[in-house]
């Protein structure tokens, strides 16, 4: 692929990590021969973790556990209110309790599949294998998942899959196991092996001699700037769909952490893959901030549905059997209301382009339980999913056991993220990333219940292996904090704020927030075009332009200022934003959560261009002359051949 106008191409990018030979044994193979450090060096060694949510609370906790010194950083009040949280319907194993045809392998082959064929199979299979003691390790914790009536653990299904394989509590899987990894390191901290640093943003990355050796933190609440050091740094800050405004993340959630070790150096890989989940709340108005997810565990039992009749306003009671469209059970009758999430959403966007569409400004569809509720009776759905009916009810007023839910599909995960070899390393040496901050597991696509399983089996199992090996390659000389490198960042850090306060315009940072969000969800969302890339490209220049001259940032630094930790982020979104048009542009194919209007088959599917887009996409920063350099991570595929995704 030639330069152009957008970005130039450099070196491949080489996972060195990678084990080779039978895919079974890598993983087994790759801990046998990193190199330890002695529990008597361990003590000696501190590891510094951005992040409390599932993978920087299970990393800190098990970090801990064997005998390093961590320094934990989170923005909330307190570690246990990350935005993991708020994860609802599952996570995934392959324990095969249903036996139903489950095992590690199939697990493994799914999640290839689901991806779209752009993960890859080393680094997804191990995830399969963890998956298993992920289950054995929340259990022992205390994690009160679902049981059935036997005792045994309960399972459902998630799209993608045929067999049963989410462990789930009610609709709060997210908070149950934060609350175990919580627990941890709640540990941890009582014996004095974590220091925890709640309301502590990381707001620059201190490299020295080539190797990442602390950040640069605001104390959110009076303004106070520290460097902090290390002898190595996980960055575990959790995913930015926040850069499209509204979405299901929580308000707090951005990409500062990532984007400012990208600056540094650090590459950062497929920013264009955005998951876009399809049960969620329609959006009521331009009052929001925020979307509500509906899980896609309804999707078990929910049908989804529009009338067949364009512009139809009758209630959906009014609607005759007859005269409604099953439309996913119809298109994918082997998968039906279960298909994976990008292609769920783009039906549904489908359907709504239509004319199809239901609930204000025809942007809905229904998700109807009215079959379950007869089926099951309206005691066993409301022990399923009675929170979330709760939850349905009090943000939209319409009692779902009634009336159909309304949802439509909104932006919701992000599988890019910043590059990491297979231990877990970034392309900055003892600069670690775990969770959905890294690009590693998912490919294009991600399926339900995975990011819950990513992120723990990061945390508690993959990163506390991996990381000996580069520790032991210490002692590392000790870093002063006169050191010139980290008097550079922290004036880095002390100079942006400066600039931020000084401006004095006349537009709130949230306008800008919403413009950003405005144009990546109509260039860069559900469906890309060429030229709609193109012009969101000028449309984020010229809106930085005007962030930079424009912004109006009140109130001082030295103080609690929500004004300005949301200017840091949203110009970091800015930059961001940018990137993923670039991404988004380069790759002229459809890939999951990637549809590129140009690259469809007859009957509207993605059609991927696996002869000429098989690799995943590293970015360099944007050079002087405001390009960004392209570094390709070829993709092999030895065990499940890319083939024609289809659900049908
Ligand atoms: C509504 C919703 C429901 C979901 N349900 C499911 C589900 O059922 N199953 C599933 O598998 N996945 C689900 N997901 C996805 C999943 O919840 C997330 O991908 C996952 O929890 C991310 O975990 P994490 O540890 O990587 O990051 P997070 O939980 O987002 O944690 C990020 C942490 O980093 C800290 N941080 C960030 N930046 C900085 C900084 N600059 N300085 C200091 N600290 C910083 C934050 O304070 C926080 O502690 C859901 C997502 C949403 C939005």
């Amino acid at each position: 692929m030639a330069d152009t106008d957008f970005w130039t191409e450099g070196e491949p990018v080489v996972d060195k990590a990678a084990p080779d030979g039978p895919i079974e044994t890598r993983w087994e193979r790759r801990k046998f021969a990193a190199k330890l450090v002695n529990p008597a060096n361990r003590r000696k060694l501190t590891v510094i973790v951005v992040g409390t949510g599932l993978a920087g609370g299970s990393a800190a906790a098990t970090l801990a556990e064997q005998g390093y010194h961590v320094k934990s950083y989170c923005y909330q009040d307190s570690p246990r209110r990350a935005h993991s949280i708020a994860a609802q319907g599952g996570i995934n194993a392959a324990k095969n309790y249903r036996n139903d045809g489950d095992s590690v392998y199939r697990l493994f082959y799914d999640t290839v599949k689901g991806g779209d064929f752009r993960a890859r199979e080393s680094n997804v299979y191990r995830l399969a294998q963890e998956s298993v003691n992920i289950i054995d390790q929340a259990v022992a914790q205390g994690v009160p998942f679902a049981r059935e009536y036997g005792g045994l653990l309960d399972n459902r299904s998630f799209g993608g899959t045929q067999v049963s394989r989410t462990f789930y509590a009610r609709g709060q899987t997210g908070q149950q196991l934060l609350l175990g990894a919580y627990q941890a390191l709640e540990r941890q901290i009582g014996l004095g092996n974590v220091e925890m640093n709640a309301r502590h943003e990381m707001l620059e990355l201190i490299i020295v001699d080539g190797k990442a050796r602390g950040i640069v933190v605001r104390d959110m609440v009076t303004g106070r700037i520290s460097t902090e050091l290390a002898d190595a740094v996980v960055l575990a800050s959790g995913g930015y769909g926040n850069v499209f405004f509204l979405s299901t993340n929580a308000k707090g959630c951005n990409v500062t952490a990532t984007w400012r070790a990208h600056r540094k150096g650090a590459l950062f890989a497929n920013p264009c893959y955005t998951q876009i989940h399809p049960t969620c709340i329609p959006e009521s108005g331009s009052h929001q901030s925020k979307l509500t997810l509906m899980s896609e565990s309804l999707r078990n039992d929910g049908r989804v549905w529009v009338p067949k009749a364009q512009n139809d306003t009758r209630r959906a009671s009014d609607i005759p059997e007859d005269e409604r469209d099953y439309y996913l059970e119809r298109i994918y009758p082997s998968f039906g209301n279960l298909v994976p999430r990008d292609i769920a959403s783009r039906a549904a966007k489908n359907v709504c382009d239509e004319g199809r569409g239901v609930g204000p400004g025809g942007l809905g569809v229904y998700l109807d339980f009215a079959d379950a509720i007869n089926r099951l009776g309206r005691k066993a759905v409301e022990a399923k999913y009675g929170n979330l009916f709760e939850m349905y009810e009090r943000i939209t007023g319409e009692d779902p056991y009634e009336t159909p839910m309304r949802i439509y599909p909104a932006v919701h995960y992000t599988m890019g993220g910043l590059w990491v070899d297979y231990d877990l390393q970034s392309t900055i040496p003892g600069l670690f990333v775990v969770g959905e901050a890294n690009f590693s597991d998912h490919g294009a696509n991600r399926l339900g219940a995975s990011a819950l399983m990513q992120g723990l089996a990061d945390g508690y199992f993959v990163l506390p292996n991996t990381i000996n090996n580069y520790l032991a390659s210490g002692p590392f000389p000790k870093v002063s904090g006169n050191d010139e490198a980290v008097v550079e960042a922290r004036r880095q850090v002390e100079d942006r704020i400066a600039k931020f306060l000084s401006i004095n315009g006349d537009r709130t940072v949230d306008s800008f927030h919403r413009e950003l969000g405005h144009i990546m969800w109509e260039y860069c969302g559900m469906e890309r075009t060429e030229e709609g890339l193109t012009k969101a490209i000028g449309l984020i220049r010229a809106l930085k332009e005007e962030f930079w001259t424009r912004v109006k940032v009140p109130g001082k630094g030295e103080e609690l200022n929500q004004n300005l930790e949301k200017a840091g982020r949203v110009a970091d979104f800015i930059e961001l934003g940018e990137l993923m048009c670039i991404d988004a542009l380069h790759r002229r194919e459809s890939c999951g959560g990637h549809f590129r209007a140009e690259s469809q088959t007859p009957d509207g599917e993605a059609l991927r261009h696996d002869d000429e887009f098989s690799y995943a996409a590293a970015w360099e920063y944007f050079a002087a002359d405001g390009r960004p350099t392209l570094h390709k991570e070829m993709l092999e595929f030895e065990y499940v051949h890319p083939s024609t995704r289809s659900y049908k």
